[in-house]
């Protein structure tokens, strides 16, 4: 077998099939073999969906697995390939990052085939399975210091069109948030890769990344509507209840909508996610380690706004990210939906 990255199997062949996608080894480690299962029913859109990007984000992984068992009786036509994992080593490590190469894969695409460890996973997936797909979702997870709700983002798109198009595919999966993100850090992202092609990408956030089976059946339920969306699978969409409301909306979060620490300290929300805020209320405190007799910092809200993510990680640092707020997408003429289905 080459020692150049491949598939072990055929993802042409008609039915349901697994195999490998194998990245080859580097001066920094062993060569990987990441699972892959592939579902060609013929004619019809063709998806990828993966998972495991980043290792402390566990909720991808384990949606992925579910569908692979439900799949084969559901889909109807079209081609799915399901990469559970796309970064053993992270998940292996709970880290964000590669622990091998220190390197971000969501920051390196479309990779290197002679680069480090990361580089080779980005390449072998832009190489041998991107080509397969004309839409991608990639399934992450705000991060374990992070409450967020179970959301789908994208980020602003020049062409009109792809934004458009993209817009609807995330909307699709009827998760309680839909978020359009100004993002000043997207060089190497694979969502970038995947829009320069011309092809959808739909990054589904699901919450703060500990695993509980409540927040997973939400998940799955996002995943399978957006699968009746695009027409690989038969039946009725659902909005999944969160937080006792089955509700959507589509916000934009700027890049001024991200709350920064004051000072380093233990921060205390004193708001939810998804909770609308008025400008001037108080949303979070922060309060000093060292002394007792040090004033506790209130941090109010900016803005009239909608709280998209908060801090549930308490310690943090000067200059760190503790809560980001969102708002209509009105800057981007985007309509905002919000249905309330259940009075
Ligand atoms: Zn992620």
């Amino acid at each position: 077998m080459s020692d150049a990255s491949h598939l072990t199997f055929d993802l042409g062949k008609l039915g349901g099939s697994t195999g490998h996608l194998f990245v080859p080894k580097g001066a920094d480690c062993e060569a990987l073999s990441l699972p892959v299962f592939s579902l060609n029913k013929g004619e019809g859109p063709r998806l990828l969906i993966t998972g495991g990007n980043h290792g402390n984000e566990l909720e991808g992984p384990i949606v992925a697995r579910r569908l692979i068992e439900w799949l084969p009786e559901a889909q109807t036509c079209g081609r799915v390939i399901i990469v559970p994992v796309l970064n053993p080593p992270a998940v292996q490590a709970w880290t964000r990052n590669t622990p091998i190469d220190g390197l971000n894969l969501n920051r390196v695409f479309p990779g290197r085939a002679d680069g480090s460890v990361t580089e080779r996973i980005a390449d072998a997936v832009s190489r041998l399975l991107l080509p397969m797909a004309d839409t991608v979702f990639d399934l992450h997870s705000f991060g374990p210091v992070w409450d967020f709700p179970p959301a789908v983002t994208t980020h602003p798109i020049a062409d009109a069109d792809l934004m458009s198009k993209t817009l609807q595919m995330a909307e699709a999966f009827k998760l309680p948030l839909t978020l359009v993100w100004e993002n000043d850090d997207t060089l190497g992202m694979f969502d970038i890769l995947v829009q320069n092609q011309g092809k959808v990408f739909v990054c589904a956030e699901f919450g703060g990344g500990t695993v509980g089976s409540e927040a997973l059946a939400i998940y799955e339920a996002g995943v399978r509507n957006a699968l009746v969306a695009l027409g690989l699978v038969e039946g009725k969409a659902e909005y999944p209840t969160f937080r006792q409301k089955k509700s959507s909306q589509t916000l934009e979060m700027l890049s001024s909508d991200i709350l920064k620490s004051p000072a380093r300290g233990i921060f205390e929300p004193r708001c939810s996610v998804l909770d609308e805020v008025k400008q001037g209320d108080l949303i979070g405190v922060l309060h000093s380690i060292e002394s007792l007799s040090a004033d506790s910092i209130d941090i109010r809200a900016p803005t009239t706004s909608t709280v998209g993510a908060i801090r549930s990680g308490a310690h943090v640092d000067a200059g760190e990210e503790i809560i980001y707020l969102a708002r209509p997408a009105k800057s981007l003429r985007m309509r905002r939906v919000e249905l309330l289905l259940d009075h």
